[in-house]
């Protein structure tokens, strides 16, 4: 039911609707994968700012640390403010302080703050929570063979990991190598302050050696937040994508539709002319243009089948008269009387036409020479039975022939031409049935000869 309707309203042409389509499709398509690459570039682009943003704050914390709070709690020792050995994480450590300071981050951003695993790293840590996993001190080795003096100057690892099945941005960086003022906490246990043997123990993060990597910083970014609002826009961009060539395949569609229609009307209009160019406006009968087609047609027709073919020519006799007493537009009236008449006289598949001013042509296919006669004569004698205006009483005269097999239209018409006259001659409202010769009057004698019957 929906297949039908929806053929119906196919347009006539669907190749070109098919490729309308295709053409669309490929374009919708290629453009949403454009759209992909681009939003997937986006979402990588916004993860790889966040990461980028939240080191660059830890880097911040960890300059400050350094230059400020440490350099101020060595001033308070030699002023003798602070014991000499003193040592508090939460003052001097840098990855401490801005852990804690991360911790309050993640604390501010909880909900809006996408999920993300921050970690310091060391070889041998002081704070065991530090101490590198597996996977760590891989990067130790990635970031040695790079030669990482400075964090600044080292080259980071980012890339995309899966941790705990999820999609994360994986981004590590160098903190930089042990220098000679760094032993201090980090060499002999004996030389560290007490208060940080007291606090880690005197068994890891120590005996460390000058130019060693001191530790890396990582952070994983969960995508996956990234990943779902890429596809949001994907969705919503697609979305409006297939609106919009929908929209122009279905106006592409009316398009076509519409010049079916037109081509339909420039049709009919064609018939309607090529009707109105073979019609005779007077009596509404075949003029004599498509008789000169419509010969041509019937006797090729004819030959090829092996059947007979018969031209019977009608001139009105004294239709002259008519006008002259009467006037044209009787006449008129008169003439589309006479085809009535004949429409109504002859076989449905007889040709009937106005061959110009009084005269009539039939063209008559399958009639042999009795049947033609025969036809003749009933014509002769229904003729003088119609009703004609002002009771006038009209007769006409006839030529018959038959389709000889070896002549062309020209010469089956003259036949008949000529018979009509030798009808005309020998008196008027009578047949004449032509010979094999197409010589016209006043060669007729001989026509004469072959007058078949009269009325
Ligand atoms: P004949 O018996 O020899 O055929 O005599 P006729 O008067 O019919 O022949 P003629 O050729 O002398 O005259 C034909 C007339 O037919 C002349 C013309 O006025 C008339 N006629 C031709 N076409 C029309 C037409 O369309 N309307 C009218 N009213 N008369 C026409
Ligand atoms: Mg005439
Ligand atoms: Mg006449």
């Amino acid at each position: 039911m929906l297949a039908s309707s929806i053929k119906s309203m196919l347009p006539k042409n669907k190749r070109v609707l098919l490729l309308a389509a295709v053409t669309l499709a490929v374009a919708m398509i290629s453009l949403q994968v454009l759209f992909y690459v681009t939003i997937q570039r986006e979402v990588m682009g916004k993860a790889q700012e966040t990461v980028t943003n939240v080191l660059h704050i830890q880097q911040a914390i960890r300059g400050y640390v350094e230059t400020v709070l440490r350099p101020e709690a060595y001033r308070l020792q030699e002023q003798d403010i602070l014991a000499a050995d003193y040592f508090s994480p939460e003052m001097m450590s840098r990855s401490f302080v801005s852990r804690e300071t991360l911790n309050i981050f993640s604390q501010l951003h909880n909900e809006t703050f996408p999920d993300f695993i921050f970690r310091y790293s060391s070889k041998s840590p002081l704070n065991l929570i530090n101490q590198a996993t597996d996977d760590e001190l891989a990067l130790f080795d990635f970031f040695d063979q790079r030669d990482c003096v400075q964090p600044d100057g080292c080259s980071e690892l980012s890339e995309v990991r899966y941790i705990s099945g999820r999609e994360h941005l994986f981004y590590a960086l160098p903190l930089g190598r042990f220098k000679q003022e760094c032993l201090k906490c980090h060499g002999d246990p004996a030389d560290a302050p007490k208060a940080l043997t007291d606090r880690y123990g005197r068994t890891h993060g120590f005996q460390r050696n000058v130019g060693e990597l001191s530790g890396i910083m990582s952070i994983a970014l969960d995508l996956t937040p990234y990943r779902q609002k890429g596809w949001q826009v994907f969705a919503l961009v697609g979305g409006l994508n297939l609106i919009i060539f929908t929209t122009v395949f279905i106006f592409f569609w009316r398009m076509l539709r519409t010049k079916d229609c037109q081509d339909r009307l420039l049709l009919q209009k064609n018939d309607e002319l090529a009707r109105l160019s073979s019609i005779d406006t007077l009596t509404g009968l075949w003029n004599r243009l498509q008789f000169d087609r419509e010969i041509i047609r019937s006797m090729a027709l004819a030959k090829r089948q092996g059947e007979s073919l018969a031209l019977i020519l009608l001139d009105l006799d004294y239709f002259k008269n008519v006008n002259d007493k009467y006037g044209h537009s009787v006449g008129d009236e008169a003439l589309k009387c006479f085809a009535d008449f004949l429409r109504r006289a002859c076989r449905k598949s007889d040709f009937v036409g106005r061959y110009g001013g009084e005269e009539f042509i039939i063209m008559a296919p399958q009639m042999d020479e009795a049947e033609l006669v025969e036809y003749a004569k009933r014509l002769l004698e229904e003729m003088v039975s119609v009703d004609y205006p002002y009771e006038l009483n009209l007769t006409a005269s006839l030529g018959l022939a038959l389709m000889q097999a070896d002549e062309d239209a020209d010469r089956f018409f003259c036949r008949a031409d000529n018979a009509l006259y030798v009808s005309k001659a020998e008196g008027r409202y009578r047949y004449t049935l032509a010979d094999r010769d197409c010589s016209k009057f006043p060669h007729m004698p001989r026509g004469k000869m072959n007058v078949h019957s009269s009325v």
